[in-house]
């Protein structure tokens, strides 16, 4: 395979703030690696008063005890109606009300309280509340339909969920029976209904300074299941220390700063929307958007303006549909104050990266975690050149390396760079999943000789940025070649025509596997007889013979998951003819 290293694609430069503009939270990525100290960066947080760690003391109270008390913490822009502001203070008052609440059940630390619901104001009083009791909070995506909802609840032992009317009776009502564990639903608003309590009730009668409990950052926090990509989803078990990563990739991954209106679009109910649409955020102190609505690109192109948004997370195939639409859309908006832009949850294609770099005059910047890391690994920080199509480099304080089994089976690490392995982590990072529920094997298959394994393919070039190749399951193998769907997906996308890619391998009896691939196109492109052959022979001639598809069949639209992932999986098992396996997280699947 050609090394994306060297691929055409240009560097994009670091941009150097302007006079008068503040510089990165990290100015010097070698000379922070060099010096890093965890202790340093333990420095920026409080602890709590009586010793320990603890999510919502960072996140919340010291801010509600200082300066920041009156600064809005979350503003949140509802689908209809006036926007909704809590300041730090106020989430101090309601986390503490909800805890109190929690308590007044019969809740214990350590019991598992569930949310489902969408982004509304509850949702994140909800969560720092639960874990403000000492119990474990597990948001799950509100499009759920019963069964994963069910699944979900019933492996994580939930005692308690916060919902809403409308999406209790629709979704949960049917399932009290099959959930003995499941002893209190709260619903919000004034309204309760058979077999539920009205939230609002139960907060206005609790009391509003409830203390955080001295807890050892050994403590468990969060439940987030996986994105259900691979297969079925997998509860990971997050704990409170967890919180040190969380913020200092807040500052020096996102480049978080005082001032700053931040917004990032995912879901609290997959990982990124807990660790960095609430944690990361409110420990560094910004104000965040929440935007309750779905995507829709001319309300994500107003609100950037409008909001005056100077950091934005978001994921690639948001950037991608963005891009679908042209360069007019963004180019009609002034977004002079956006200031720095991210990216997490897929390969981020090279060309999202000039393409944004041109449109916006500051690119995307990708960075790779997963649910399992609970917090960013690789990263293109704010004070670095950007390598289009590159994950970045390993966050300072991590031992980040491609490893491969030796001749003894034993994992080591490679140092030649341009080598691909499996992409692994030292195990020790504050923010690493503790458990997999009810996994316990599954759990410790992931480390081995000293390194957590990720199932993620990559490579490093000699400079020391990481490239991904694929998942593990999704490498495909053709005629000796190991070849990686990202890279051929880019190639495509490369295409003027094509708006998205999605590459399988397919049993070949002499090859061993074939590529395939699927795209849809962009709009306003006429589909002619030909178009198929002639992105064939664009693949071919990007890629070569032995990488490029045999085959390529358009659709209207590509599966995903609800978190926007391709389910290439799915992809191969209806081209095969195979049962589809778990589709509790397909877009537009189980509602
Ligand atoms: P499951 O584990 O259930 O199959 P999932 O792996 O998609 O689902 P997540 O933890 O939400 O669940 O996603 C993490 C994965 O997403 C990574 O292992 C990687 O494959 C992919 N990913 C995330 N960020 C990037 C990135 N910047 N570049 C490439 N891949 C990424
Ligand atoms: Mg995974």
């Amino acid at each position: 395979m050609s090394d994306p290293a060297t691929a055409t694609a240009p560097l994009v430069l670091a941009k150097r703030a302007a006079p008068g503009e503040r510089p990165p939270v990290m100015r010097d990525y070698d000379a922070m690696v060099a010096a890093f100290r965890w202790e340093d960066a333990r420095a920026e947080l409080d602890g709590l008063p009586g010793g320990g760690l603890h999510i919502v003391h960072e996140a919340v109270v010291r801010h509600a005890r200082g300066p920041r008390a009156s600064q809005v913490a979350i503003r949140f822009l509802p689908k209809v109606g006036e926007p909704v502001e809590l300041t730090y203070a106020d989430l101090d008052a309601r986390s503490a009300r909800f805890a109190d609440a929690l308590r007044g059940l019969g809740l214990a630390p350590g019991d598992r309280v569930f949310a489902l619901m969408g982004r509304v104001p509850e949702l994140y009083v909800a969560a720092l509340g639960a874990m403000r009791a000492g119990c474990v909070f597990c948001p799950l995506f509100s499009a759920f339909g019963p069964e994963p909802i069910r699944a979900r609840l019933a492996l994580g032992k939930g005692r308690a969920l916060v919902t809403t009317a409308a999406l209790y009776t629709r979704k949960v009502a049917g399932l009290r029976e099959a959930l003995p564990e499941l002893a209190h639903v709260l619903v919000a608003g004034a309204e309760a209904l058979a077999g539920t309590v009205a939230l609002d009730a139960l907060l206005e009668s609790a009391r509003d300074d409830f203390p955080i409990a001295p807890t050892d950052p050994e403590t468990p926090a969060l439940l987030h299941f996986t994105s259900g990509t691979t297969g079925t989803p997998k509860g990971a078990l997050h704990v409170h220390g967890a919180v040190l990563m969380h913020h200092l990739t807040g500052r020096i991954a996102l480049d978080l700063q005082d001032g700053d209106v931040y917004w990032c679009t995912a879901d609290p109910g997959w990982v990124t929307g807990t660790s960095y649409g609430i944690v990361a955020p409110l420990t560094c102190g910004v104000t965040m958007l929440v935007d309750e609505a779905d995507f829709d690109l001319e309300r994500w192109y107003e609100l950037l303006e409008r909001e005056r948004v100077t950091v934005f997370y978001t994921a690639p195939t948001a950037i991608r549909m963005m891009m679908k639409a042209g360069d007019a859309p963004a180019r009609r908006r002034d977004l002079s104050r956006l200031r720095f832009m991210a990216s997490v949850g897929e390969p981020l294609n090279p060309e999202a990266v000039t393409w944004s770099a041109r449109v916006f005059g500051r690119p995307f910047h990708d960075n790779w975690w997963q649910t399992e890391t609970g917090g960013i690994v690789l990263a293109n920080y704010a004070c670095m050149d950007v390598r289009p199509g590159s994950m970045g480099k390993p966050l300072p304080g991590l031992e980040v390396a491609i490893v491969r089994r030796d001749a003894d089976g034993h994992v080591v690490p490679v140092d030649e760079p341009g080598v691909e392995g499996e992409l692994a982590i030292r195990p020790g990072w504050p923010s690493m999943f503790r458990a997999y529920l009810d996994m316990p094997e599954r759990y410790a298959k992931c480390f081995v000789d000293g390194w957590y394994l990720s199932g993620d393919l990559a490579r490093r070039d000699a400079d020391g940025y990481f490239w991904f190749v694929g998942r593990a399951d999704d490498v495909i193998k053709s005629s000796g070649h190991l070849i990686g769907p990202f890279e051929v997906e880019s190639a495509l996308l490369e295409h003027p025509a094509v708006a998205e890619a999605a590459v399988i391998g397919i049993p070949d009896d002499v090859a061993g596997e074939v590529v395939k691939a699927f795209v849809t196109l962009k709009d306003g492109v006429l589909v002619t007889e030909s178009l198929p052959r002639e992105l064939l022979a664009y693949a071919r001639k990007r890629l070569g013979p032995a990488v490029a598809p045999r085959e390529i069949a358009l659709r209207d639209v590509l599966p995903r998951t609800r978190s926007g992932k391709l389910l290439r999986r799915l992809l191969k098992a209806r081209e095969l003819g195979l049962p589809e396996g778990d589709t509790s997280t397909l877009e537009g699947g189980s509602a």
